[in-house]
């Protein structure tokens, strides 16, 4: 069988949204059963119509907005989040005007607040008028799951440790649904940025790109981060020491949310939010469990045939199952660090 290019390369990145449509926001704002739910809180699609709260900063909204945005997340591991924002004003005024981000960086300054938009903007210039900047891209932790046979493949890659013992079985649990938390995925700031580098026109290098992250960003996603030109990173929790010489080495400033009480206060906004949309934690897996269904159904027929090679095949791995171990040997920062707020459906 011949392979052409497109079909060699359209499944890999198998979003739930193409890029063309990810920033497309549809959210209906007042939908309160399961199903109109279910419609409208697709995984990748940030919700449109939090409010920035005067009473906190611009950062820690954004990372309300993360962490709300976190929960969409159906990867069976823990949820994450990242959204990427050109600021409006590139400094503050406590900068007395110099632009630089030199001086930023030293006086450590983080963007003003900044009211809602009321500039009349709409839809088509920026998908999201009502949060302050430009959001530039976003993206939670997705799960690529893979039909059986691979999860037989990789499975039998991995042998269990010394001490582990198999997964009990559960009753109606199907192989695919037991492989479910396995499966390799896309963390939230690698995904961002690879619907950025398919998005024609697309750069995450601007004078002041701040990219909130629900997590520290692991050992993979830090140097995509700073490779790709962010010159902020805001998030959660305490990252390492290596990390924070990378940041510097880079001069990307990182502004960390580490205290807990602060960290509490901000996701009781976050489940405010959600309360308020008629969804508790229950509603919450069940709206996964059937993301995980219909990925099963959509995966049933198997791995296409048409993906390796005559080359690849004489290897070890064709290209799809080097795809799916790629993310495999990963430790997320969510897997170490459980959360009440944004991991409480890895439990
Ligand atoms: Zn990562």
């Amino acid at each position: 069988m011949s392979t052409s290019p497109a079909s060699a390369t359209a499944p890999i990145l198998d979003a739930s949204a193409p890029p063309a449509e990810i920033a497309a926001s549809e959210i209906a704002q007042s939908g309160t059963t399961f199903e109109e739910r279910v419609a409208a809180y697709e995984t990748n699609v940030l919700p449109d119509d939090y409010d920035f709260d005067p009473a906190f900063t611009v950062d820690e909204n954004y990372m309300i907005l993360a962490l709300i945005y976190a929960r969409l997340s159906v990867s069976k591991r823990g949820n994450m989040a990242c959204i990427i924002v050109e600021p409006e004003e590139a400094v503050s005024a406590s900068t007395a005007g110099d632009t630089s981000l030199a001086a930023v960086l030293d006086e450590g300054a983080r963007p003003t607040k900044r009211a809602r938009r009321e500039d009349g903007a709409t839809a088509a210039d920026d998908p999201f008028p009502r949060y302050p900047g430009r959001i530039l891209m976003h993206s939670n932790n997705t799960p690529e799951p893979l039909p059986d046979e691979a999860n037989a493949k990789l499975n039998a890659q991995k042998p269990m440790k010394k001490g582990q013992t198999a997964k009990k079985e559960k009753a109606n649990e199907s192989a695919f649904q037991r492989f479910a938390a396995a499966a390799p995925e896309l963390h939230a700031e690698a995904r961002a940025i690879c619907v950025a580098a398919s998005t024609p026109g697309m750069s995450l290098c601007g004078p002041r790109t701040t990219a909130y992250i629900t997590f520290p960003p692991c050992n993979a996603c830090m140097p995509l981060l700073l490779a790709v030109g962010v010159k902020r990173l805001v998030y959660r929790q305490t990252a390492t020491p290596i990390a924070h010489a990378q940041c510097q080495l880079a001069r990307v400033e990182y502004v960390e949310f580490s205290d807990r009480a602060h960290d509490d206060k901000l996701k009781e906004h976050v489940k405010a939010w959600w309360t308020a949309r008629g969804e508790g934690k229950e509603e919450t897996r069940a709206r996964v469990e059937r993301w995980w269904l219909a990925a099963e159904k959509r995966l049933s027929g198997g791995l296409p045939q048409a993906i390796s090679s005559p080359v690849d095949a004489t290897t070890t791995a064709g290209p799809i199952v080097g795809n799916g171990s790629r993310g495999s040997d990963l430790t997320p920062p969510i897997a170490e660090a459980p959360e009440e707020g944004n991991t409480e459906l890895s439990a």
